[in-house]
């Protein structure tokens, strides 16, 4: 599996609908600060599912919408959509490629959609669950992020590793257990 495609429109600092495609191996994406190179990592957490507003570093998920800028109205819905290629069938849906998209408004409404249909929260993640892109997963690793790997409490740090092995569930599990 490898994603194929974002389709951006109104998310963040992308107004226009945009198209970035990608190829199978490494893809460096560069340019100056500011210019949306992270607004594009944020899309994709987003679409997998994101529900924190301030992890996409904003103070409310309308924070997603293109807020206007000189010369560009804002605008009232921002939508991605990923492509994946699912010809090794690692998604557990019997097509070549999978689409994925999400859309919210600023009257609140929130869709899901797989391959165009409508769908819910649950059924994207359980399409991603255990194939390591989850929205929890460390596919995708933002900025300050190794900091806190690095440079962090032996605590926060033990949390990370926790969560990487996938023990923390677990370890909230036991506590639920313990408390009845
Ligand atoms: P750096 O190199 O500093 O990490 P970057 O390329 O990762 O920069 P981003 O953080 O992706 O930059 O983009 C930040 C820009 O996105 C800011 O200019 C900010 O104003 C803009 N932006 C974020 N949310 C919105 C929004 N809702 N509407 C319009 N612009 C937005
Ligand atoms: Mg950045």
């Amino acid at each position: 599996m490898h994603l194929k495609r974002i389709e951006l429109a109104g998310f963040k600092s992308f107004a226009k609908r945009i198209e970035l495609d990608f190829r199978p191996g490494v893809t460096a994406v560069v340019g100056p600060n500011g210019s949306g190179k992270s607004n594009i990592s944020d899309a994709v957490r987003w679409v997998l599912g994101e529900q924190s507003a301030k992890s996409l570093r904003g103070a409310k998920m309308e924070d997603v919408i293109f807020a206007g800028s000189e010369g560009e109205n804002h605008r009232n819905v921002a939508e991605v959509t990923l492509v994946l290629d699912n010809r090794d069938e690692q998604l557990r849906l019997p097509y070549e490629e999978v689409s994925v998209t999400r859309r919210v408004t600023r009257s609140g409404d929130s869709d899901y959609f797989m391959n165009k249909k409508p769908c819910r929260l649950k059924d994207v993640i359980d399409l991603f669950l255990d194939t390591g892109l989850s929205r929890d997963a460390f596919a995708i690793i933002g900025q300050g992020r190794v900091e806190q790997v690095i440079s962090g409490k032996p605590e926060d740090r033990r949390a990370v590793i926790e969560e990487a092995a996938g023990v923390l569930k677990y370890r909230q599990r036991k506590k639920q257990a313990e408390r009845k």
